[in-house]
């Protein structure tokens, strides 16, 4: 029986939101639209089985098929970072941040993060979330002119001495300096007398990292944490890479059975489709024009009057400061749009004196609407499309033509039809 016959409810929630996802201009910056065959390997039997343990070392039996499935997923996802181990089986990017910090650190440790309002994740540190509880943590920003303030950083480090400095972020449109952070662990770890590890967490940047339209990580940092579903348009997942066979073995008894129990051998199966999917020489085709529509994005909104954190973007993302250009603040922003099929998500910018729930910006992906085929042009139509929203919201009749014209847009761009 089908799910439309056996549950109603559910299978009309999905045909919703697949229509939703077909409708709407997503610029979240952290979401993608994956393939076909990448849904189908994750909505398999895979879910049924029970791995716990890795590959050749299961605790249970029945494990033949499914040890096949994790090890082509640790051997592709080697080549396309270059990476000398690999452990797939995180459930997310918080969980694989979770298993990577558990490896080398005890509690009560200290790391050294990019601060949430700069742009750095929950897991780097923030004080609601575990790695603020278990750890201490102290916190690096950015330069007035929205990049990373590297000389900075340098001299927190020198002074409190972490056991880990963390690089990566979630709202950060420019190039990271992984060798520059490299070096200051390396500072850190002769001036304390004992090892401060390098640690990056590409979560957003993977997708672009595996194409080569971002510097890799892999050879400066002790290990790299990601998740596998942004620029990486896998499942929903996360991932652990490094190049230290003894730090490998650390990490595998953190993910399994430090922090993880059973891992999803249906995700890692998709996993494994995404990753063979990335190695193509297309792949490397949609990372470029990621860049290349971002670009096109940052540049059309500029001209249309708006200030952009940094001025513009080396990646897959922009931040707007909506306040800081038309006077509307990134909640009431992100309500506009949404009410033209434009999906985005409100964003603390440096300095924001609005309250977090509030926000003077937005951030804007191009990841996603690139998937769907969009190019320099289209994003030129997106750019005006936020400038007459965001300028007439109190003209029902302009936010309606608005609408329509997106609705007919991503017509033009499906999702999932034969
Ligand atoms: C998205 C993100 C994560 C968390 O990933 P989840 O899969 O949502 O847990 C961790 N770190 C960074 C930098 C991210 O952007």
């Amino acid at each position: 029986m089908s799910l439309k016959e056996k549950d109603f409810e559910i299978y009309e929630v999905v045909q919703n939101e697949l229509k939703r996802q077909r409708e709407h201009i997503e610029l979240i910056a952290s979401e993608n639209f994956v393939s076909r065959e990448v849904l189908e390997a994750q909505g398999s039997v895979l879910t049924n089985k029970y791995a716990e343990g890795y590959s050749g070392k299961r605790y249970y039996g029945g494990c033949e098929n499914v040890d096949v499935v994790e090890n082509l997923a640790i051997e592709r996802a080697k080549k396309l970072f270059g990476a000398a181990y690999v452990n797939v089986q995180p459930h997310s990017g918080a969980s694989a941040n979770l298993a990577a910090y558990n490896s080398i650190l005890m509690p009560g440790d200290k790391i050294l993060g990019m601060s949430l309002d700069a742009g750095g994740h929950l897991t780097h540190g923030y004080s609601v979330n575990f790695s603020g509880k278990i750890y201490k943590a102290v916190n690096y920003g950015l330069k007035e002119n929205g990049y990373i303030d590297y000389d900075k950083v340098e001299q927190i480090a020198l002074e409190e001495l972490p056991n880990v400095i963390v690089a990566g972020a979630s709202a950060y449109p420019r190039i990271i300096d992984f060798k520059r952070f490299r070096e200051i662990a390396d500072e850190v770890s002769l001036k304390a007398g004992r090892k401060c590890y390098f640690m990056v967490d590409m979560a957003h940047i993977a997708g672009l990292v595996a194409a080569g339209v971002h510097p890799n990580p892999i050879n400066y940092a002790d290990i790299v944490t990601t998740t596998t579903h942004k620029t990486l348009r896998g499942p929903r997942g996360g991932m652990i890479l490094t190049n230290d066979e003894a730090l490998a073995k650390k990490i595998n008894s953190s993910v399994f059975p430090g922090c993880q129990g059973g891992p999803l051998m249906h995700v890692i199966a998709a996993k494994a489709v995404a990753f063979k999917e990335a190695l193509q020489p297309d792949f490397i085709d949609y990372a470029n024009q990621v860049v290349k529509n971002c670009k096109a994005l940052a540049d059309e909104l500029i001209k249309l009057g708006y200030k952009l954190v940094s001025g513009g973007t080396d990646n897959h993302l922009i931040l707007v400061d909506i306040y800081g250009s038309v006077g509307i603040t990134g909640k009431k922003a992100e309500n506009i749009l949404h009410s033209v099929n434009i999906t985005c998500n409100k964003n603390a910018i440096p300095g924001d004196t609005q309250k977090p729930t509030v926000t003077s910006g937005v951030r804007l992906g191009t990841a996603a609407i690139t998937s769907r085929g969009f190019k320099e042009d289209d994003m030129r139509k997106v750019a005006n499309f936020i400038n007459d929203a965001l300028r007439n919201y109190e003209n029902e009749d302009i936010l309606l033509k608005i609408k329509n014209d997106v609705v007919s847009l991503m017509e033009k761009h499906p999702y999932l039809e034969d």
